[in-house]
């Protein structure tokens, strides 16, 4: 299955792709205005997760101001009769779209191929995402965080972890092959600004391991995939500091062609709760690569394709790089990696490694911010409960990113990330996606917002349709 990850690093590279229209200048900061959420059920979060009813919660500020507190004069009022208030979910694997360049740099330009901003963004605030982990950081994503938190766009917050991979120059952006140019590679990474690492899969054993150890000197949190070298001795991966494995699919390339059974899985946790590396497993990627392999209706007849840029939907239908290996072998192997994928989330909770939710939004097929509500669905499908599967999403990923001071629950001196549902999710984990508003950074967007944002952005696309073809994108 090696044209599988091939693939997806393809994907990774090429679809964060780009377009030019007029930016929508009116989301401006709106000052400080406070809010009142009346008579709602607050669904905290916090480690007890005490469900508070009918409380009274003030924000100010951008903040949490209280729960059960006073109500300021001059506030809005939010009637939460009837509503479920939660934390603001996270998505902690997605390649958000991003400026670009199809051609060569030349001194004074950079990127050549634009995309708004806001427009790649909105998708995760309807759907009540409002942070997201880039695993393919660029530049241009720095640029994308300093807009939103200019209050230009309403979007998300943004960690960023750009890929440290080996093997072939050609594979594109920092290459190291021996432990040396790895710790510079970290170092680097460290000086450009981020946080975090994306470690990928054509590192040699050496190399990732050098990787990991030099970005716990930096300070630097470590995320990856489990790269081939490790084949056959897996356990060699598993040093102080890798942090995350961002796909079920990274342990089930370790035994591609060997039994996937409980016992792979029980394993695979062990090795994982050992070393204090946590999984996100990811299962909507293989499902909905599985539905692309067998017919390119089911990203046709996709509800949510009218919200993707309209180069990215000409790609997937015309030059699907999945489809274009279909096969009854393929389909086979993505079943059983559907299979085990889930035997894996029941054998890393029963081993207590923390469980986080995370998609490959802006690959083929998965779409930004709607993306994050199947894989909720589908963690539970696997086994969690309601309550682990929304603990995926909000407090534990917040604690990851070393950001669980300000965001992840729902407690008084928190930013306001906040989701209103009007139903309880922990009865149905569907109802999630019954959103009635969401909270970025204390300001409010109600249903009727996201939907003007929804149809402008599907209007845009959809007369842009002819102007933009996968197959031109090096005339852009
Ligand atoms: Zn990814």
């Amino acid at each position: 299955m090696k044209y599988l990850k091939t693939l997806i690093l393809f994907a990774v590279f090429s679809f964060n792709v780009t377009a030019q229209h007029n930016s929508k200048s009116e989301n401006k900061q709106q000052g400080n205005a406070t809010y009142v959420i009346k008579n709602v059920n607050v669904i905290p979060m916090t480690k007890s997760n005490k469900i508070i009813e009918n409380a009274t919660v003030v924000i100010l500020d951008q903040k949490i101001l209280s729960i059960n507190g006073t109500i300021p004069n001059n506030a809005k009022i939010i009637d939460g009769t009837g509503k479920w208030l939660i934390p603001g979910l996270v998505d902690m694997h997605v390649h958000t779209n991003a400026d670009l360049n199809f051609r060569e740099n030349s001194p004074t330009q950079g990127a050549t191929f634009f995309m708004d901003t806001q427009d790649v963004m909105t998708t995760y605030i309807a759907n009540g995402v409002t942070t997201i982990f880039e695993l393919g950081g660029r530049v241009e994503h720095f640029g994308q965080r300093n807009e939103i938190a200019k209050g230009k766009v309403i979007g998300p917050r943004m960690a960023i972890a750009p890929m440290i991979n080996g093997g072939d120059p050609n594979n594109g952006g920092r290459i190291v092959n021996n432990a040396s140019d790895a710790r510079q590679a970290v170092r680097s990474v460290k000086a450009e600004g981020y946080n975090f690492i994306k470690a990928y899969s054509q590192l040699n054993i050496e190399s990732f391991q050098a990787i990991v150890d030099e970005a716990q000197k930096q300070g630097l949190k470590v995320v990856g995939h489990i790269p081939d070298a490790f084949k056959g001795q897996t356990e060699k991966a598993f040093v102080p500091n890798f942090g995350l494995v961002a796909h079920a699919e990274e342990f089930s390339k370790q035994i591609r062609n060997q039994a996937k059974t409980k016992k792979e899985a029980q394993y695979f946790a062990q090795l994982s709760k050992d070393n204090d590396t946590w999984l996100t497993p990811n299962l909507i990627a293989i499902v909905k690569i599985r539905d692309q392999v067998q017919s390119l209706d089911s990203i046709r007849l996709m509800e949510t394709l009218k919200y993707v840029h309209p180069i990215l939907q000409d790609k997937w239908l015309t030059s699907n790089n999945y489809h274009k290996h279909a096969s009854p072998e393929f389909i086979d192997y993505l079943d059983s990696l559907i299979t085990f994928h889930k035997e894996m989330v029941v054998a890393f909770k029963d081993a207590g490694v923390p469980i986080l939710a995370g998609t490959d939004a802006g690959v083929s097929g998965i779409v930004t911010g709607f993306s994050l509500h199947d894989e909720l669905a589908l963690l539970v499908d696997a086994g969690l409960t309601n309550e682990e599967a929304l603990m995926a999403a909000t407090r534990l990923p917040a604690t990851w990113l070393e950001i669980d001071d300000a965001i992840g629950t729902v407690e008084v001196g928190k930013f306001a990330d906040l989701v209103l549902l009007d139903a309880n999710p922990l009865i149905e984990i569907n109802n999630t996606r019954k959103i009635y508003g969401v909270f970025v950074n204390g300001r409010w967007i109600d249903n009727g917002k996201i939907e003007n944002m929804l149809s402008d952005l599907a209007k845009w696309n959809s007369e842009m349709k002819n102007k933009f073809k996968w197959k031109k994108r090096r005339e852009y």
